[in-house]
């Protein structure tokens, strides 16, 4: 996933972690905490898990529901065992069959147990009698969801680009899966699926699983995914949807209104493919095509396999910006095929993509390009440090509390990346290349845990006679705080040059016309923006403005940049665009901070209150939920 919404997320953790006194070094042993077992599920894996999941399910647009049935077939591990513990949030259950080889299809007697805010409500299911030492049992659950799914987004039709259709969407990690399907939502099990989805005729349904781009439109469609993935990865998109192709394992889809340029955005998708394979091994899930979603899609991102969705900021009509496809892609390596065990172990998943996505940066840009990405983690990342509690500074931080969508920032995104870095400087890049591509081959299709791969980077690396890097030093990088003092600070020539030229412009040594901006990329410029001191006047910041247009520009980043100072410094004649902005966008990095920068300048907490109100319709209830936190310091 791509997400990058730090700020947002520091204020969840001031509510929540932060209050808590934690040993911040050695994952604990003093207690019953245990670093492999998975706190945010209620599901019994250690006595059954799932193999494979079917759904027959029909899409409601009127009352906001999915409903039909999911068929879980189930392999038991414990022979005692009796009970089936599944999780779900908000799921209405009609009926449970349960049935194994030697018995048809039996009613079985279950019950809801406690309801959790943060991990929903587990469902018990009895296994009949007779059934109880079955080796394998499959259970046909009826249900319907909830118009309230966290997983799910029901956009009425005003609210797509078209305008005459209405969509869904789902957004299942970390925990969301659960609300649109009663299963074991952990990502310690993966399951292949096939799904049968009804929908009206005129629309088409896609998943993370085998798409066909010639389908019929007749609002049946058929869906198998061989390969197993974790529960985060199952994913739904129902809409006035179309396909085109991007190269020959490639391709987009999109409403008709976005198609056009959303080929044309993301034309280098295949070439990105095959030089990734190049990179880190064979790509193991056939097609790789994208989902443009509308504006309320929460994320830059989500590494949905075989079908990547992708928010339409992205689409700033000169390929810009993506990064974002790179990160996306790198994960059907990091995330997809070598998948956390837990949450805690996210950096696993979100560290590595990032490493890997500045690698795919140099091969697709050039090195200059990819530095510069590389100093904007990195100084994220130090902005992280100043609001993320010393306990969640830890690449793998101890985690049995608190929310696993917002613990730790984006730390295990930028820390991660860096702690690769650091270990390709200390081994060299060809070594280091050849570790992972034996990595990703060696755990495919397998989830794994920190320690995992500290054994495995132990034993294939680090234990070597010629290793400059010790396993201490290693564990510093996964259980403390902050950054070890030999960590690589990243630089770029071309963001010092901007962060130069930014601070003679602003004592007048520059005048604006002679900043070549027309030669930048948009960190360049975003760098320029960050690094304007904070005293000027307005009529200083008018005269950026008036020069490059930023007020108005159509690439999302450089607007995002330059909302945040133009909330932050109240540079008023810019608040009309700044609001059509916030209404426009609903990706929670793109807004969340703008939002907070208005909240907090002493003046404009009204007028955030009253820009939320009127634009809250259009968001996703997930980005809703954390911006109303913001707008309204006493929310809960
Ligand atoms: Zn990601």
């Amino acid at each position: 996933m791509l997400r990058h919404s730090g700020w947002l997320i520091c204020t969840a953790l001031l509510l929540s972690a932060c209050a808590r006194d934690e040993s911040i070094s050695d994952v604990p042993t003093s207690d019953s905490y245990d670093p492999a077992r998975d706190y945010f599920s209620f599901a019994n894996t250690d006595q059954f898990v799932t193999d494979h999941l079917a759904l027959d399910l029909a899409v409601d647009f009127e009352s906001r529901r999915l409903s039909g049935t999911a068929r879980l077939d189930l392999r038991r591990l414990d022979p005692g065992a009796t009970e089936v513990i599944l999780d779900t949030r908000d799921l209405s259950i009609t009926s449970v069959l349960a049935f194994s080889s030697e018995n048809s299809p039996l009613p079985a007697a279950y019950r809801f147990g406690d309801a959790d805010t943060i991990m929903g409500t587990p469902l018990v299911i009895q296994l009949p009698e007779g059934m109880a030492s079955a080796a394998a049992v499959s259970l046909e659950i009826a249900y319907t969801t909830s118009p309230q799914s966290t997983a799910l987004q029901w956009l009425p039709p005003e609210l797509t680009a078209g305008g005459n259709h209405p969509m869904v969407f789902s957004q299942s990690q970390a925990i969301h899966a659960r609300s649109w399907v009663p299963l074991q939502d952990t990502p310690a099990v993966r399951i292949t699926y096939e799904a049968t989805i009804t929908t009206a005729a005129n629309l088409l349904a896609v998943m993370s699983a085998n798409n066909d781009p010639l389908a019929p439109r007749d609002g049946s469609y058929f869906f198998r995914m061989p390969q197993a993935i974790p529960s985060y990865l199952l994913a739904i998109a129902v809409g006035n949807i179309y396909f085109a192709p991007l190269g020959a394992q490639t391709g987009v889809y999109a409403e008709p209104e976005l198609l056009d340029a959303s080929v044309y955005e993301f034309a280098d998708t295949q070439d990105m493919l095959e030089q990734a394979e190049q990179q880190f091994g064979p790509y193991e899930w056939g097609r790789y095509d994208l989902l443009v979603l509308p504006p309320s899609f929460p994320y830059g991102g989500m590494e949905n396999p075989r079908l990547s969705f992708i928010t339409p900021s992205l689409l700033a009509g000169d390929r810009s910006l993506v990064a974002v496809i790179a990160h996306e892609l790198a994960h059907s390596w990091s995330g997809n095929l070598v998948t956390n065990a837990t949450w805690r172990d996210g950096w696993l998943n979100e560290g590595v993509t990032s490493y890997l996505e500045s690698r795919l940066m140099e091969v697709i840009y050039d090195k200059d390009r990819a530095d510069e990405e590389r100093v904007i983690s990195y100084e994220e990342l130090l902005l992280d440090f100043e609001n993320v509690p010393l306990p969640m500074q830890a690449l793998a931080p101890r985690l049995d509390d608190g929310d696993p969508d917002d613990f730790q920032g984006t730390i295990h995104y930028h820390k991660g990346q860096l702690f690769l870095q650091y270990l390709e400087n200390a081994f060299g890049r060809d070594t280091f290349d050849e570790f992972l591509f034996d990595y990703f081959k060696h755990f495919a299709f397998r989830t794994i845990t920190t320690e995992h791969f500290l054994d495995y980077l132990d034993a294939n690396l680090l234990s070597a006679a010629s290793a400059t890097v010790s396993r201490e030093q290693v564990e510093q990088w996964i259980y403390e705080p902050g950054l070890p003092d030999d960590a690589p600070v990243p630089t770029s020539a071309t963001l010092d040059a901007a962060a130069r030229l930014a601070g003679g412009w602003a004592i007048g040594e520059v005048p604006v016309g002679s900043v070549p901006v027309a030669d930048w990329s948009p960190q360049a410029l975003i760098h320029f923006i960050n690094n304007v001191p904070p005293d000027l006047g307005n009529d200083r910041l008018g005269e950026l403005d008036a020069a490059f247009g930023l007020s108005d520009t159509s690439n999302a980043e450089i607007a995002r940049t330059w909302f945040i100072q133009v909330a932050q410094r109240r540079y008023t004649p810019a608040y009309p665009q700044l609001e059509a902005y916030l209404a426009r966008h609903g990706r929670g990095r793109l807004i969340t901070p703008v939002y907070t920068a208005l909240a907090r300048n002493g003046v404009d907490l009204a007028r955030a209150q009253d820009i939320f109100e009127k634009a809250r319709g259009n968001y996703h209830p997930q980005v809703a939920n954390s911006l109303a936190s913001i707008v309204y310091p006493d929310y809960e």
